[in-house]
């Protein structure tokens, strides 16, 4: 693979830019942020009065943890535009949320808040490995979802010719990027599968494609999935993290000389990461629930608003900007079996593992009499569909599920193509358990 390390005079002076400078600048910016919200968002004032802070109280960036915590029940509650700074007339665009995790919610930005946005997916899009003048191609959904529109923008910002592609129609896909011979994608990693299994049916390979970087992100992936796109494809993956709560994609973004890990773009975004059940701010390198308060935007500002993904604050590496752990997952998809924790990430670890599996899978949880159960529907590679080959991958899995994560698990091992593909976010997780 290509190296990709930035040159010098690629970054922006903040990306390297020291811990105090970085951090007097959020100090500043986040004074702003707060008396923006306070003077300009009833929501935000009344939240602050009931709680007894005011902005002039922070007085340091540790001083945030006074103030309270905003959560998706505040966005629902205040749907459509209750939380917003600015007069409705002044947002140029709203995006929804996909709402995987019930009602909808509905997002506002600003002129300026576009434009910041379309910076730091450019900003992404360097970091990953894209250059002015690459030919970027968005298979994100386009539309209500920030995914499409948010990859667009910050393509075109970068000086990129963009294709945009959306989700779905997979052969198509994979023709315009026969055709047009794209240098990055952006996708969301199980879309990415589905694509490669196209350019398996149409027998191209997909190692000789255009194809050097791909920007993956929406939804949790893990490190066994990037070595296994990467192998595929010969190409570069790295990790882009965002929601449309605090902004869309580019909140954070690996560097492809280090994939260790999101840099969060922290002159804009200032993170926290907290004890779930306490609220309590925790020290850097422990996990928890990764908290945001927005540093410049106008549109509809976030004061600590609580992400609901798990992951710990690392140093610096690549970039002085602080990194974010991959997200092991959300809270609401972690399972809970037996007393044992668990996340779809984890199993799909374990599928990784074996030879004699496609990477794609579902879990299906199901309950009789007390007990919870869990069956992993897996499918098997078209080498490996003889019954004894299966019945080997199956056991080898259990094995891997039960050593590592510690689960009993059913193995279903299906014929390929079996498991319904994904053209955005994968759905994991079906819970056939009956309501208590
Ligand atoms: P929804 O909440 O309806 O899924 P969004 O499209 O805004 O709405 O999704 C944001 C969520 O997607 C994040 O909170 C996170 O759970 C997940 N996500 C986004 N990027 C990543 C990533 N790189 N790794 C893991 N999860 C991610």
């Amino acid at each position: 693979m290509e190296d990709l390390a930035p040159r010098p005079g690629d970054l922006e002076p903040i990306e390297t830019a020291s811990r105090d400078e970085i951090a007097a600048l959020q100090l500043s910016r986040l004074k702003w942020s707060l008396r923006h919200c306070y003077e300009n968002a009833p929501f935000y004032r009344k939240r602050f009065d009931d709680a007894g802070v005011h902005p002039d109280d922070l007085k340091s960036l540790a001083d945030l943890a006074r103030f309270p915590f905003t959560t998706k029940a505040d966005l629902r509650d205040n749907y459509p535009f209750g939380m917003c700074a600015v007069p409705r007339e002044k947002l140029v665009r709203v995006h929804g949320s996909s709402g995987t995790t019930g009602k909808p919610i509905v997002v506002g930005y600003t002129a300026q808040d576009i434009s910041t946005w379309a910076d730091l997916v450019a900003r992404s899009i360097r970091a990953s490995g894209g250059r002015t003048g690459d030919i970027v191609h968005v298979a994100y959904g386009y539309g209500l979802f920030t995914g499409g529109l948010g990859a667009h923008y910050g393509a075109e910002r970068l000086g990129c010719t963009v294709v945009p592609m959306s989700g779905g129609m997979t052969e198509r896909q994979v023709t315009l990027i026969a055709d047009f011979k794209p240098r990055v994608i952006m996708v969301t990693p199980s879309y990415m599968l589905s694509i490669l299994d196209e350019f398996r049916r149409q027998r191209i390979d997909p190692r000789d494609s255009s194809l050097a970087v791909g920007i993956f992100g929406a939804e949790p992936w893990t490190n066994a999935m990037r070595a296994e796109i990467e192998g595929a494809f010969d190409m570069h993956a790295v990790d882009i993290y965002g929601m449309s709560e605090i902004m869309g994609p580019g909140v954070a973004n690996e560097c492809v000389e280090t994939k260790d890990g999101m840099h969060i773009w922290e002159d804009h975004f200032y993170p926290e990461v907290i004890n779930p059940e306490t609220g309590e701010v925790l020290p850097e390198g422990e996990m928890g629930e990764l908290v945001f308060t927005t540093l410049t935007k106008e549109g509809m500002p976030m004061v600590r608003y609580r992400t609901r993904d798990l992951t710990r604050l690392l140093p610096g590496t690549a970039r002085s900007m602080r990194r974010m752990e991959k997200i092991a997952g959300r809270s609401d998809d972690m399972m809970i079996l037996r007393g044992v924790n668990v996340f779809p990430t984890q199993i799909e670890e374990q599928i990784l593992k074996c030879r004699a599996l496609a990477p794609h899978f579902q879990i299906e949880l199901t309950r009789s009499g007390p007990m919870d159960s869990m069956t992993v529907h897996v499918e098997c590679t078209p080498d490996a569909t003889a019954p004894d080959a299966r019945k080997a991958v199956a056991a080898e899995l259990s094995h891997h599920i039960k050593s590592v994560i510690g689960l009993s698990a059913r193995i279903d091992v299906h014929d390929p193509d079996h498991i319904a593909r994904s053209e955005g976010k994968a759905l994991r997780v079906i819970d056939n358990r009956p309501k208590r």
